[in-house]
């Protein structure tokens, strides 16, 4: 499968990693929208969060189990940070493996503030 994300899985494009379990990982996003931004995605392939809700919802457990594990040892729990996930193409989804944005380390606008 061309799947960006499963290359970045199998090491075969280079990523900054900062969280990885049996299920997970956590690496930096390599356009950054806010001065810490990671992506969160599950080790199992699906296209978007509808595909996942739909066929793996257990996968919706562990991602955030990552991500809480994540941002408190990281410190970014105690500041506070955003969890974005965008579906499809007015979404503004342009990789299609599951994923998850993390962003913090700065105060966030746009959605009420
Ligand atoms: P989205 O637009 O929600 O599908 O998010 C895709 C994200 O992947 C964007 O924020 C990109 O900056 C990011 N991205 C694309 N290629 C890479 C890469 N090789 N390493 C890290 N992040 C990437
Ligand atoms: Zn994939």
């Amino acid at each position: 499968m061309d799947c960006l994300f499963c290359k970045i899985l199998n090491d075969d494009i280079p990523s900054t990693k900062v969280f990885e379990n049996e299920n997970v990982l956590g690496f930096v996003d390599i356009n950054p929208m806010a001065k810490k931004h990671f992506l969160f995605i599950h080790k199992e392939h699906t296209t978007d969060i509808n595909d996942l809700t739909l066929t793996q919802p257990n996968h919706l457990v562990e991602v955030f189990n990552a991500i809480h594990s994540f941002t408190t040892d990281s410190g970014l729990s105690k500041t506070g940070f955003r969890v974005v996930t965008n579906q499809g193409r007015e979404g503004g989804q342009t990789v299609f493996h599951t994923h998850f944005h993390v962003l913090g380390g700065e105060q966030l606008r746009g959605f009420g503030s």
